[in-house]
């Protein structure tokens, strides 16, 4: 794991106290997404189709340290769209570290050479680049050539000068064990801090839909990369224990309130990835008025083939406070890669769900 021990000491004794006041249902992560608007139009994008009067709205400074102080997590993401585009940016930015948060910065990287002085090197600050493979894996991605070079150098830029970086990655069709691992590889060697890696979540939004993979191939891809990995010492930002979940060794419920998210619309139910579910005014109004059984990919057919970080990070923080030595085991010696994986989730169908097309998936990850 790539995090300094800074950070996880303070989401340790976070956690720690979330169990001794009996919390069931808290926050770890707060995705704020203050603008849709983005520079790029990758194909697995499920945030950029809205009309321009949505992808013009702002949250201001101010709807923003409201989210962070109602929410209470200890790291907040700052996705999109690209949120460099936001004027207001740095200062959001200083807001949060202010309140001694953890911020990572999602960006594409395209402006990041241009606004990279607006902002101080912080232990609290880290820019998350978006980098789905190399070069034209990546350029594939975004559907646009160049960018995996200008990526490349931001990163740079951004070490050099002293900030934080990882990559963050996600995974679609087509990608094999071998070509993941080579880019593995190939960041650990450009100097990041760790790569949070994922499938892309089929988004209904998104422009093209046979770019996402579905959960029995993730779990067989998962396990191929593992299987390299073995020998490699790869710095991947997630709990040993979904990554073993990525790995089809755990089955896990989905726990969304643990990445709640806020966006222009307010608290959007139930996660970053379900767009048309409602949203609430508040944070407390999301915890409370969400009706979090109906959703995971045991549970929705919405959900099916999703196995993102933001539904099954905090169930496997969660599954690690109660079986530490499981934790253990798989931080030591890898997740298995071999064997009979866990069954594939069936989701129920609901009363509410719209009929969808079998074996069409239904929406994708932002890869930011
Ligand atoms: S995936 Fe990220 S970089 Fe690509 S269009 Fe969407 S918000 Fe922009
Ligand atoms: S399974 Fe995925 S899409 Fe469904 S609620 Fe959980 S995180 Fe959201």
């Amino acid at each position: 794991m790539g995090v300094p021990l800074r950070q996880q000491l303070t989401v340790a004794s976070y956690l720690m106290k979330q169990k001794i006041k009996g919390v069931k249902k808290y926050p770890l992560v707060l995705m704020l997404e203050p603008l849709f608007r983005c520079n790029l139009a990758c194909a697995g994008c499920g945030k950029i189709d809205y009309p321009d009067e949505i992808l013009d709205k702002r949250l201001s400074y101010e709807e923003c340290m409201q989210a962070v102080d109602e929410c209470g997590a200890p790291m907040v993401s700052i996705p999109g769209g690209e949120p460099l585009i936001h004027k207001d940016m740095p200062r959001i930015v200083e807001g949060i570290i202010a309140r001694k948060k953890y911020v990572y910065l999602c960006t594409n990287a395209l402006l990041l050479k241009k606004r990279i002085d607006d902002y101080k090197p912080s232990p609290y600050l880290t820019f998350s680049v978006h980098l789905d493979g190399l070069q034209e894996r990546h350029d594939a991605s975004v559907c646009q050539e160049g960018v995996f070079e200008r990526a490349v150098e931001a990163i740079k830029l951004a070490l050099g000068k002293g900030f934080r970086v990882t990559i963050n990655c996600t995974l679609f069709q087509g990608e094999n064990a071998e070509e993941v691992a080579e880019f593995l590889d190939y960041a650990m060697e450009l100097g990041v801090e760790g790569v949070t890696i994922a499938p892309g979540f089929s988004y209904e939004r998104a422009p093209q839909q046979d770019v996402f993979i579905k959960s029995r191939d993730v779990k067989e891809l998962f396990r191929g990369i593992f299987k390299i990995g073995k020998t490699k010492r790869w710095k991947l930002n997630h709990s040993s224990l979904y990554l073993d979940f990525l790995a089809g060794n755990q089955a896990y419920e989905c726990t969304p309130w643990g990445n709640p998210t806020r966006n222009v619309f307010g608290w959007q139910k139930p996660c970053y990835l379900l767009a048309d579910e409602g949203n609430a005014a508040s944070f407390k109004e999301l915890i409370d008025t969400t009706p979090w059984h109906k959703y995971g990919n045991n549970q929705n057919p919405k959900c099916a083939n999703c196995m993102a970080h933001c539904g099954y990070e905090a169930t496997a923080v969660e599954d690690m406070l109660k079986n530490p030595l499981k934790g253990m085991l798989v931080s030591l010696f890898g997740p298995k890669t071999t064997g009979a994986m866990v069954p594939e989730p069936t989701p129920k169908a609901q009363e509410t769900a719209k009929p969808t097309l079998a074996g069409i998936p239904i929406r994708v990850e932002a890869a930011d």
